[in-house]
């Protein structure tokens, strides 16, 4: 008998099937992605790295080119070329000098970096977890936390950076990171600002942009090595498409890994991939490697402009059309592919009910602190979504309205739920609402999914 777990594969392919993902770090990979993160790669060891010469040749060069590399292990003909054809299209995409593709998730990118550039009880300036920041920027609970002394900045009440605070914070802590990146931060930054100040200060100037990557490599976001950052860190499953891990994108000057280079900005690259393997991790995982490459390949080409500047068109329509329906939006709208709705200020009841009851629907979106939020992690005031999965999927204007109209419905439906347990007696209410949303779905196909 087949194992139970391909049982469960089919049950989580309908869920996605006949659902509407709106988490907005969530996406649906192509085929080929997805063909080559579960290919044979698996089977193989290949701790160390690839040759980084000449890659800025065509991909057909680089693939058909064997050179010396830095691995500790025989039978690396073919990863090695996988490995530099990731490395390269990485490059290309975001007019990096090295890229770092073993990373496997966001955290480990984000730890790998502060590893490279930090001793331990340096100072790290990042934004306030509770002001859109993420866990891997110095939340007390994580290991990094414990290593490093992060120094938080906020937000504006209008949503934007607090940048004043950040230039003061900047000037008197002294910081060896400055770091900007968020998961629940719906304007665009100013890289320039922030990278002048950095100067000033000697800083190491850090970006993650794990849930934005998509959009700066379809050029409707601006590149923050663009503007004077040393670093930028990415997942690259997010708006990027591609299969789950991280990304480390540097300037500098690139040497040989085997040996310690002196701790300059210059060397940050070489530096990186010392904190990466051995530093920080083992053996990369290759056949996610060969995903990445299979996904760089795919946002280098014109349609994936199309779809970054269709994310974030179809952002704005639908943070219009919630505004319409009475939502009080975070930062009044976006100006990416993420909306924070307050949800509590918009119809006096928990994100979290919200979230719990959109999800008996098939709408899948996720409770979300507001900055400045009273509430419990867990009942935070608001909901986050967003639009990279459903655009994916071909969904345009209407279906943003008509997904709105179902929040609204919902909205009030819910208002005079005392508590998640007691959704269940909504159930009647809801079903009317599933069917419409299960309809709309299956006339947009995830790709890969039958
Ligand atoms: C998602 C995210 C990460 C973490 O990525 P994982 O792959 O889940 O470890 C790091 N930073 C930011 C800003 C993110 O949004």
């Amino acid at each position: 008998m087949k194992d139970f777990v391909f049982d469960l594969i089919e049950q989580e392919k309908v869920r996605q099937k006949e659902g509407l993902e709106l988490i907005p770090s969530e996406n649906y990979v192509s085929p080929e992605v997805l063909e080559a993160m579960g290919s044979i790669l698996t089977n193989k060891y290949s701790e160390g790295y690839p040759s980084f010469a000449d890659l800025d040749k065509s991909d057909k060069e680089i693939a058909e080119e064997i050179l010396p590399n830095s691995r500790y292990y025989g039978g690396q003909v073919n990863v090695d070329r996988i490995e530099r054809l990731a490395i390269s299209r990485a490059m290309k995409l975001f007019h990096a000098d090295h890229a770092n593709v073993q990373p496997h998730s966001g955290a480990n990118a984000n730890e790998a970096v502060y590893y490279a550039w930090c001793e331990p009880g340096d100072k790290i300036l990042a934004m306030n977890l509770a002001h859109g920041g993420h866990l891997t920027h110095g939340a007390p609970v994580t290991r990094s936390a414990h290593i490093w002394n992060f120094i938080p900045y906020g937000v504006t009440e209008d949503g934007d950076i607090d940048y004043d605070e950040l230039e003061r914070l900047a000037l008197s802590e002294k910081p060896k990171i400055i770091l900007v990146g968020y998961s629940a931060f719906m304007k665009i930054p100013d890289f320039e600002r922030v990278a002048k100040v950095g100067k000033e200060v000697g800083a190491l100037l850090m970006a993650d942009m794990a849930h934005v990557a998509g959009l700066i490599a379809g050029g409707v976001h601006p590149n923050p090595l663009d503007f004077g950052f040393n670093v930028m860190t990415t997942t690259t499953h997010k708006t990027l498409r591609g299969p789950r891990g991280g990304l480390i994108l540097s300037k500098g000057k690139v040497s040989s890994p085997l040996r310690k280079p002196e701790k300059t900005l210059e060397n940050i690259p070489t530096l990186i991939d010392r904190s990466v393997f051995p530093g920080t991790q083992g053996g990369p995982l290759e056949h996610v490697i060969a995903a990445k490459a299979v996904a760089f390949g795919e946002a280098l080409k014109p349609e994936f402009k199309d779809y970054a500047a269709k994310i974030v068109e179809n952002a704005k329509t639908l943070a219009d059309e919630l505004k319409t329906r009475g939502f009080v939006l975070q930062g009044g709208g976006t100006e990416n592919h993420l909306i924070l709705v307050n949800v509590e200020k918009s119809y006096g009841f928990n994100g979290k009910i919200f979230e719990k009851a959109l999800d008996m629907v098939g709408l899948t979106l996720n409770a979300n602190a507001l900055p400045g939020d009273k509430a419990a992690a867990f009942r935070p005031s608001g909901v986050r979504l967003g639009t990279p999965a459903i655009t994916t999927r071909g969904m345009g204007k209407a279906e943003m309205k008509k997904i709105a109209g179902w929040m609204e419905e919902m909205a009030k439906i819910c208002k005079d739920v005392p508590s998640e347990d007691a959704l269940s007696e909504k159930a009647d209410e809801f079903e009317k609402i599933h069917a419409e949303v299960k309809k709309m779905a299956l006339d947009f196909p995830v790709p890969s999914i039958k």
